[in-house]
């Protein structure tokens, strides 16, 4: 849509085939139908430390196209945007839909013809022009119908959420012309965790929370080789392999949010290493040290306070009950009457509640999918596919690893922009 849009804007005749109904229909559930739209990381190298070790290749991609460009170019149409924590760009509206109109309004400004329910089958097969390139004549509809065009612009997505329509149609076509696209697999996706009381805190979420991955030291045991996660004795001389923190949700299946999708790709490479086990750190502000004093404080305060009064005032209601089953601790016990293995045991589960590791979620869950398209396949300045002279990718197509955070639209909006400056500004010269 914004390829389009940009094209359209820029002088091009422009005809967009969509396969489903409607348009965007991923756009209409991202950031939860809220629309994380960007990142406002303004420094460039930090922005494009957030892609991993590919990120480099989009400099001269973020140098045409910034995360305030886009605040920008939404606000061209009145739709003005609110920074939230972690730097999340969203529209002021709370509304994925708002930024779907701003988008059908910019394609509807420039004149796009908009085909729905016209599903791409192929390309046609390429021919190479006048000057040694490889050129893509036209394509072939799921009708039959064969549509040529001067340029072609690819943006089918990933894999993930195959019901909006990203089914991954482009990966064989793009194989077919000898390109190199690498196997796909989830990504952002959330965490299954298999133990039975962590479905009581479905919905609950954390602004601030930690999450550890521990590995087995044997690694000739398999992740669910019977280790019980709950036996700290068991898992005593494990590693700790990967910390960190931010926003959590605990689910029905186990665990999302910002926290788990990040650490979603780490994970599976780890325990594909040896068993793990996961431990979420319910107050990742303080250390265990200072926990033990706090608890400690509490008893020499008060001692007759029950202990689910003083997890209250530490933990949402829910989390209290859990914490208190996983211990094995009645929560209307006194808190004089803890032995000193019981406070040792809380301080324990509060700074790590133990979560066996189910896998990850399949495709119908994942934010983004890993793989695609080798990003050294496109020149980012202007993104063609290098040898191509009239093949443009963008967006999910292309392998990135990327966070959570608005940074799978930025590079969206940023490779449709430039995408479709380029062929806009090419719409006025001769070509093929
Ligand atoms: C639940 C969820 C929440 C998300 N939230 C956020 C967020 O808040 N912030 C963020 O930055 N990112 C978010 N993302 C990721 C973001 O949605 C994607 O990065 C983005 O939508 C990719 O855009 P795209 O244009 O490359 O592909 P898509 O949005 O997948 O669009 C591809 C389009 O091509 C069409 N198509 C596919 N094959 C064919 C064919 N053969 N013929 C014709 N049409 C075809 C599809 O129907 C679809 O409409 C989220 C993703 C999901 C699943």
């Amino acid at each position: 849509m914004m390829a389009a849009g940009r094209a359209a804007e820029c002088g091009a005749q422009v005809l967009l085939l969509e396969k489903n109904r409607r348009l965007g229909e991923k756009l209409r559930i991202t950031g939860g139908g809220r629309c994380n739209v960007t990142n406002a990381t303004f420094d460039r190298h930090l922005l494009t430390s957030r892609y991993g070790d590919q990120g480099k290749s989009l400099h001269s991609l973020f140098a045409r196209f910034t995360p305030e460009n886009m605040r920008e170019f939404l606000r061209r149409y009145d739709l003005e945007t609110k920074v939230e924590a972690e730097q999340r760009v969203f529209p002021v509206t709370d509304s994925a839909e708002s930024v779907h109109r701003v988008l059908s309004r910019y394609m509807k400004d420039g004149g796009v013809t908009v085909r729905t329910a016209t599903p791409v089958h192929e390309l046609l097969p390429g021919q190479v022009d006048q000057g040694g390139k490889h050129l893509v004549p036209g394509v072939e509809t799921g009708r039959g119908e064969i549509i040529r065009g001067r340029t072609i612009i690819l943006a089918t997505g990933g894999t993930s959420h195959p019901e909006t329509g990203s089914t991954g149609d482009a990966y064989p076509w793009l194989r077919e012309l000898g390109l190199h696209a690498h196997d796909v697999d989830v990504s952002l996706v959330p965490i299954q965790v298999p133990d039975r009381w962590i479905t009581v805190l479905q919905g609950l979420a954390m602004v601030d929370a930690g999450l550890i991955v521990e590995q087995y030291a044997n690694s000739a045991l398999t992740p669910n080789s019977g280790l019980p996660v709950r036996d700290h004795a068991a898992w005593a001389n494990a590693k700790r392999v990967l910390v960190r923190r931010g926003k959590l949700l605990f689910t029905h299946f186990g665990l999302s949010g910002p926290l788990a999708l990040n650490a979603a790709r780490d994970l599976r490479a780890l325990a594909a290493d040896g068993p793990v086990r996961l431990r979420v750190d319910l107050m990742p502000a303080r250390s265990e040290d200072q926990l033990r004093k706090d608890i400690q404080e509490a008893i020499g305060a008060a001692g007759g306070t029950l202990l689910k009064t003083l997890l209250k005032q530490w933990l949402p209601p829910r989390l209290v009950s859990a914490v208190c089953e996983l211990c094995e601790l009645d929560p209307q016990i006194r808190l004089a009457g803890l032995s000193r293995t019981q406070r040792q045991r809380l301080g324990e589960t509060i700074k790590g509640l133990p979560c066996s590791f189910g896998g990850l979620m399949g495709t119908d869950r994942a934010v983004v999918s890993s793989g695609g398209l080798d990003p050294a396949s496109v020149d980012f300045r202007t993104m063609q596919v290098r040898d191509f002279s009239n093949l443009y990718v963008l967006g999910d197509l292309i392998d990135f690893n990327r966070q959570s955070g608005g940074y799978s639209l930025q590079i969206c909006w940023a490779s449709g922009w430039v995408a479709g400056s380029h062929v806009g500004l090419l719409a006025g010269t001769s070509g093929p």
